[in-house]
């Protein structure tokens, strides 16, 4: 069961006070210290991926928490105290709060607590959206309503491998030969042409991953979760329940033997950039290539994002600011006047380049 810890002094709710290891009270200000708050054992603490990965859920401690569910998009929150939230933070739909129930889900080993509060929070995305020259000019209105913005734990799996990789491919090295043409008068001419020489190679790279980062979310498109980082995960701390006190939490949707097979794409995306470094030249093909991964272990994590999901014209559009660091990514719609004029600008430069060329020609 969530620890709901209220005011000593007058008994309100408390909520954690982003970058410190206190808890606040709201009404009367007092302050609570949140014991062990920067514990790192458990948050430390690589798991063997092949003792957990049909069983996870069993055999990983368990905890109890309020959670509901969202009908519109399958989002599972979890609620700490003083959350004041009626539409889910994710899709805008509105939550009935009365369904919430006692959920049990496994415990994350570690947690970055929020570190940037709302109002640092909207003005990062006031200076985003001040850079999006298509988006329309009243968006700001639109997604930056302080109340928007819902502070979120986002759950994450990270694992740690090692990988060898045989392959086989082809090395390219570029160089200019001289060809001479005949032309239909009779003349000869000499040209210098680009060509590429092809040798095949094979070899074996050998690589260690620490920390592979994955979402476990489906509430949040992946790509949109990728641009908030890098997290620095070296501030990750045991976790607590008091951290969320204010705060939502998202249970995992993506579980880990369906992380691992994310992770392994993100593995292989650099395990090719090692291979083509290796085959060296200057072209590269790999024809094929056969991993083996040793090793593997994995943690369960809670990382803070604040979410604002806004309607434009009855879509609905994301805005993520890292409550580590600050980044800020979002979907936003495109004005139609603006992207008409952006292409009309475009075509005018163009027409203006064609005329000065024919100016000098003449
Ligand atoms: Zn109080
Ligand atoms: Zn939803």
């Amino acid at each position: 069961m969530l620890v709901d810890v209220k005011c000593l002094n007058c008994s309100s709710d408390l909520s954690y006070e982003p970058g410190t290891t206190t808890l606040i009270c709201a009404h009367c200000e007092h302050e609570m210290e949140i014991e062990h708050a920067s514990v790192k054992r458990a948050a430390n603490e690589e798991l063997d991926l092949d003792a957990y990965l049909d069983n996870f859920s069993e055999c990983h401690e368990q905890i109890e928490a309020l959670t509901v569910q969202c009908d519109s998009c399958g989002a599972a929150t979890e609620f700490g105290s003083e959350v004041k939230a009626t539409h889910c933070a994710f899709c805008d739909t509105p939550l009935v709060l009365s369904r919430m129930e006692n959920h049990k889900r496994v415990k994350p080993q570690g947690i970055i607590p929020f570190q940037i509060k709302r109002d640092e929070a909207i003005r990062h995305f006031g200076v985003w959206v001040k850079k999006l020259s298509l988006a329309p000019n009243d968006l700001k209105k639109h997604a930056g309503k302080a109340e928007r913005f819902q502070g979120i734990y986002i759950p994450y799996w990270t694992y740690d491998c090692d990988t060898v990789t045989d392959y086989l491919g082809q090395k390219g090295t570029n160089y200019q030969e001289s060809v001479t043409v005949t032309k239909a008068d009779g003349s000869t001419e000499t040209k210098s042409e680009h060509k590429t020489r092809w040798v095949y190679v094979s070899g074996s790279v050998a690589q260690n991953f620490d920390d592979v980062l994955i979402p476990a979310t489906r509430s949040v498109e992946k790509e949109l979760l990728h641009k908030l980082e890098p997290w620095n995960l070296a501030r990750i701390v045991d976790y607590n329940d008091h951290y969320l006190q204010g705060y939502q939490a998202e249970t995992y949707q993506v579980n880990i033997k369906e992380g691992y097979v994310d992770a392994k794409i993100r593995m292989q995306e650099r395990i090719k950039e090692t291979i083509e470094r290796e085959i060296g030249g200057d072209k590269q093909i790999i024809s094929e290539s056969q991993s083996v991964y040793s090793n593997a272990t994995f943690k369960h994590l809670i990382l803070p994002i604040w979410v604002s999901s806004y309607r434009y014209k009855n879509k609905v559009y994301q805005v993520l600011v890292n409550a580590q660091t600050g980044e800020v990514n979002g979907e936003y719609p495109k004005s139609p006047f603006k992207v008409a004029f952006a292409a009309l600008m475009v075509l005018g430069m163009a027409a203006a380049i064609v005329y000065c060329y024919e100016q000098i020609g003449k």
